[in-house]
């Protein structure tokens, strides 16, 4: 058996090819591959429940990879690794950065206490295009507008690095005494929810690159319009991947610029900015999860309402996108990027609840879910974001839908009970005579709900809400 004289870490970066500190540790000498569960550093960053359930199938898939060989730990990674590199005589550790503010902090810590103890430690960035710190204005600060960070920053300093090859030959320890098996980590949930939601989804390194692969061979050349439409087989549907990181953002960017040269790529290359963006901002402003970023929002008159909460959670709003949007993210995981910003929309200006609500339910719920784009992204739907959408912009899903959705494929998708309403009818059950109804055995409030808010007085109360705060700092 080989004696272990490096530790790799796994963290965000469950993946061989691309990974540069794996690389690093496999050139180093025997490596002992490692993943921590640390739900004692992270705080209100603890993974969520679809996310765990991920995490437990990529576990599975990165072992099998490794030849049965990844050590499972659990618990304060600080003491889990200051243990295993006494015990084991190790002498380097290797790891990809990770950026939630949480991690951070905490491997600054991990880092200081193993090279008191004189172990090298090797950091390296295997999950963005540019690290934060690399992309500021002239006057050195940070921006905070996404196309001057995206065409003036990062588009200007350097290129991405080229991705690598995995490693052709490792040499790999075996797990130490104390190890868990990835099934006691517990990482699904008694309930049959998680295996019916994981059958839309494939998980794992190949899986992920197989997924980009048909992106781009039948699905990019129709990504700058077909991105907004949720029935459309136009998105990359990449986002757990390269949260987990079983794909690195190089791998997307370069198999992606090598396919086409076209506004098609454009757009998703910028969305891929938007994902920089966003860990852009969480870097620089590590309040982002939290705090609004425009402070004048603290003092909106955020409504308390649970029941309408919870009808938005359970995709009973009576308001057919919003409902159709909702049911995704429980049955699936996953949200199509145009409902969510309908589903936001509606919670945050329609409902007058505080985004941090929305948000938790989505980190919950979200196989995808991600600090830096969720908290952006619903600041930016609130409009107390960088770069927010503008407070009067609310969103109308009835007009939404009938743009985006316009056969109502989507919605009756997942709010079949509407399904011989006349399609016109479709987007807003309550405007359908009563006759009409009938016939379609549609009764409002019983087979489906009345809507919850009325959109035209809503947005009215919105905007004066968003008015009084607008001077205030
Ligand atoms: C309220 C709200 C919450 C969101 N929460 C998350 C989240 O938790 N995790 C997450 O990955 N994305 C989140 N997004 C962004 C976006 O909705 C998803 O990245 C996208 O729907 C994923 O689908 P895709 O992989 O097919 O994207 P594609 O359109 O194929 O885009 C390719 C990749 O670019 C990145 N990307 C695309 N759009 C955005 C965006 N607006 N912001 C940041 N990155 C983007 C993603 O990594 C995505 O996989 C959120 C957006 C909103 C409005």
């Amino acid at each position: 058996m080989d004696k272990p004289c490096v530790v790799f870490w796994f963290r965000q970066d469950l993946r061989l090819a691309d990974n540069p500190a794996f690389c690093a540790a496999v050139k180093a000498g025997t490596v002992l591959p490692i993943y921590i569960l640390d739900d004692v550093n992270s705080g209100r960053a603890k993974m969520g429940a679809a996310s765990r359930v991920w995490l437990h199938h990529s576990l599975h898939s990165l072992n099998r990879a490794l030849g049965s060989k990844l050590s499972v730990l659990s618990g304060d990674a600080r003491t889990v690794i200051m243990a295993l590199t006494k015990k084991e005589k190790i002498k380097e550790v290797f790891w990809n950065r990770c950026y939630e503010p949480w991690q951070i902090l905490r491997d600054k810590k991990i880092k200081h206490d193993l090279e008191e103890s004189a172990v090298k430690v090797s950091s390296y960035n295997a999950s963005l295009l540019w690290e934060p710190w690399e992309v500021l204005k002239g006057d050195g600060t940070p921006y905070k507008v996404f196309t001057p960070y995206y065409k003036n920053g990062c588009l200007q300093v350097m290129p991405p690095r080229t991705p690598r090859l995995a490693p052709e030959k490792m040499r790999l320890a075996d797990a130490p005494k104390g190890s868990l098996s990835i099934d006691g980590l517990d990482l699904l949930p008694v309930t049959t929810w998680s295996s019916k939601m994981m059958r839309h989804h494939k998980v794992g390194e190949m899986a992920a690159h197989s997924r980009l692969a048909t992106f781009l061979s039948d699905e990019l050349q129709d990504y700058k319009v077909g991105r907004d439409v949720p029935s459309a087989k136009a998105i990359s549907r990449l986002s757990p991947h390269l949260h987990f990181g079983e794909i690195s953002p190089h791998q997307v960017w370069f198999a992606a610029k090598e396919q086409m040269k076209d506004e098609n790529l454009q757009c998703f290359l910028s969305e891929l900015g938007w994902r920089e963006f966003s860990y852009y901002l969480l870097y620089h402003f590590p309040g982002l999860p939290t705090k609004n970023f425009r402070p004048n929002f603290d003092k909106f008159p955020w409504s308390t309402s649970t029941k309408q909460l919870r009808a938005w959670e359970k995709g009973l709003t009576g308001i057919p996108i919003v409902d159709a949007g909702m049911r995704e993210l429980w049955q699936t995981g996953i949200m199509h990027n145009r409902v969510r910003m309908i589903t936001a929309s509606l919670l945050t200006k329609n409902l007058l609840i505080d985004w941090r609500k929305g948000e938790r339910w989505f980190w919950d719920c979200l196989i995808d879910a991600d600090l830096a784009s969720n908290t952006a992204g619903w600041q930016w739907v609130a409009g107390s974001g960088a770069d927010a959408a503008p407070y009067f912009r609310i969103f109308n899903p009835v007009t939404q839908a009938k743009k985006f959705d316009p056969q109502a494929q989507y919605i009756l998708k997942y709010v079949p009970e509407l399904a011989k309403l006349p399609l016109k009818y479709v987007f807003a059950p309550w405007e359908a005579p009563a006759r009409v109804l009938n016939e379609a055995g549609v009764v409002l409030g019983e087979t489906y709900p009345t809507p919850i808010v009325d959109l035209k007085t809503s947005r009215t109360l919105a905007l004066e809400a968003f008015s009084a705060i607008k001077g205030v700092s």
